[in-house]
């Protein structure tokens, strides 16, 4: 099933092409991993993904929603996690998922077993009462993963997740955020690092803002 969807989308920065006619389609419980180099336009498909900035040029569908005319609906399905962390580095991974939670709506009982069942599938539950700054770079990352999964959405971005972590951290990130596709998610990540794609179903090669290969990543191994 089609649960995620860019179609003809392009976007300029002035008279700079960022993206050009992109079209991107991907089903449920999938992981897909978005590669291409500095400068190919992830961030670019990633602000537009999550409508930093307006589409004006093709459509975007999540979960069935187009993007630009039901935003919320569309939104609602949608976990992120960009490339700057935004956590409260004083307050602890508790609250910082709660207030997250009440951001979302989400209040009482059914905020306590959704934050708990998060961290619970990034094994982050013995840590919930540490303050965020107490936490090395990794762990910080999938308390970043946990807070986009709190309101279940159906698809999480992850715009180079592992930045700057050692190999150990990055493994287990990509294995944790691997199994959440069991569930159904579809994993949308960009990475500019080859290795990354190890885990991935589908990959898709962005370069200078042109999709260049779109495959299932058992064809590409066939044909390495
Ligand atoms: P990536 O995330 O893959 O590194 P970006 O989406 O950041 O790629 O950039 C795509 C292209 O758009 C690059 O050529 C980049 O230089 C250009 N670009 C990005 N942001 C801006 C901006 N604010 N103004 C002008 N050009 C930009
Ligand atoms: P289907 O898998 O049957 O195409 P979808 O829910 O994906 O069902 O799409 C429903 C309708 O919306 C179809 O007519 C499809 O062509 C159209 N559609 C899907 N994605 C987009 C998109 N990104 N932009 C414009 N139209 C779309």
């Amino acid at each position: 099933m089609t649960i995620f969807s860019v179609r003809n989308v392009s976007y300029s920065y002035g008279t700079k092409k960022a993206l050009d006619d992109v079209t991107i389609e991907l089903d449920a419980g999938r992981f897909c991993a978005l590669l291409g180099p500095n400068g190919a336009g992830k961030s670019t498909l990633f602000n537009l993904l999550t409508r930093l900035f307006v589409t004006r040029e093709g459509s975007i569908r999540i979960a069935g929603h187009d993007l630009a005319r039901e935003p919320r609906k569309a939104l609602a399905a949608l976990g992120v996690v960009f490339q700057q962390p935004t956590l409260d580095l004083d307050m602890s991974v508790a609250w910082n998922l709660q207030y997250f939670a009440a951001l979302q709506g989400l209040s009482g009982a059914q905020a306590k077993k959704r934050i708990e069942a998060a961290l619970e599938r990034l094994s982050m539950s013995e840590r919930a009462r540490e303050k965020v700054r107490e936490l090395n770079g990794g762990h910080r990352r999938r308390m970043e993963i946990a807070r986009a999964l709190i309101h279940e959405p159906k698809v999480l971005l992850l715009d180079e997740p592992t930045v700057g972590l050692d190999i150990e951290s990055r493994i287990a990130i990509t294995d944790h955020v691997h199994d959440l596709t069991e569930a159904g998610l579809l994993v949308f990540w960009a990475t500019h690092l080859v290795d990354e794609i190890r885990p991935a179903d589908d990959v898709v090669v962005l370069h200078k803002g042109r999709i260049l290969k779109h495959e299932r990543a058992e064809n590409l191994c066939a044909g390495a």
